[in-house]
C-alpha cells in the first residue's frame, strides 16, 4: 500500500521569468510561447512517486493572477500562509529578476511558516546566450541562505521535474 502525502506549493518571483510556465511543464508537459498569463484554476495538482510506498501531491499556487491585480508585497501573507514549500524563480537573462527573488526570499524568511522548504530556480536556461545572471553568483546566494538552487528550462523542459522531486525529498513525511 502506498501513501500519499500533500503540500501546498507556491511559486514566486518577477513577473515573466517563467514561473507559469514551469507549471505547466511540471503538471502537464507543455510549453506555449504565446501563453497569456493564466487566470482560471485557483490551483493545479501533481505528483511526485518517490518510492513504491510513498506519493508526494503538490497543490500548486500560481500568483500569476495576484501580480495582475497588482497585491501587493503587505497582501501576499495570504498567499503564501500555510504553503509547506515555494519555488522562486528569476530570469537568467534578467539580472533584475534575481533582485526581485532576493527580496521574495526575505519576505518568506521573514514571514512564512520557518519550517517552509524554499527552491530558488534560475529559469529560461535555453537562452543561455543571454545569461546576465552567472551560476556562480546564484548558486554562492543559495549557500548563504541555506536554499535549493536549480537552472530550469520551462521551454526544453531542463531541470524541470528535479526542482519539484528535490523539494519531494526535502518535505517531512510522516506516518
Ligand atoms: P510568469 O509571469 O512568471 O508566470 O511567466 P510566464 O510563464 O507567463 O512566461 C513569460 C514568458 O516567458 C512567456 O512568453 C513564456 O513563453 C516565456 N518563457 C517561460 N519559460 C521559458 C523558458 O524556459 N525559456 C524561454 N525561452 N522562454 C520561456
Amino acid at each position: 500500500m502506498s501513501k500519499q502525502f500533500q503540500f501546498k506549493l507556491v511559486l514566486l518571483g518577477e513577473s515573466a521569468v517563467g514561473k507559469s510556465s514551469l507549471v505547466l511543464r511540471f503538471v502537464k508537459n507543455q510549453f506555449d510561447d504565446y501563453r497569456e498569463s493564466t487566470i482560471g484554476a485557483a490551483f493545479l495538482t501533481q505528483t511526485v512517486t518517490l518510492d513504491d510506498q510513498t506519493i508526494v501531491k503538490f497543490e500548486i499556487w500560481d500568483t500569476a493572477g495576484q501580480e495582475r491585480y497588482k497585491v501587493s508585497l503587505t497582501q501576499a501573507p495570504m498567499y503564501y500562509r500555510n504553503a509547506n514549500c515555494a519555488v522562486v524563480v528569476y530570469d537568467i537573462t534578467q539580472a533584475s529578476s534575481l533582485d526581485k527573488a532576493r527580496t521574495w526570499i526575505r519576505e518568506l524568511q521573514r514571514q512564512a511558516d520557518p519550517s517552509i522548504v524554499i527552491a530558488l530556480c534560475g529559469n529560461k536556461t535555453d537562452l543561455a546566450v543571454r545569461r546576465q545572471v552567472t551560476q556562480e553568483e546564484a548558486k554562492k546566494y543559495a549557500d548563504e541562505e541555506g536554499l535549493m538552487w536549480f537552472e530550469t528550462s520551462a521551454k526544453t523542459g531542463e531541470g524541470v521535474s528535479e526542482v519539484f522531486t528535490a523539494i519531494a525529498k526535502k518535505l517531512p513525511l510522516s506516518a
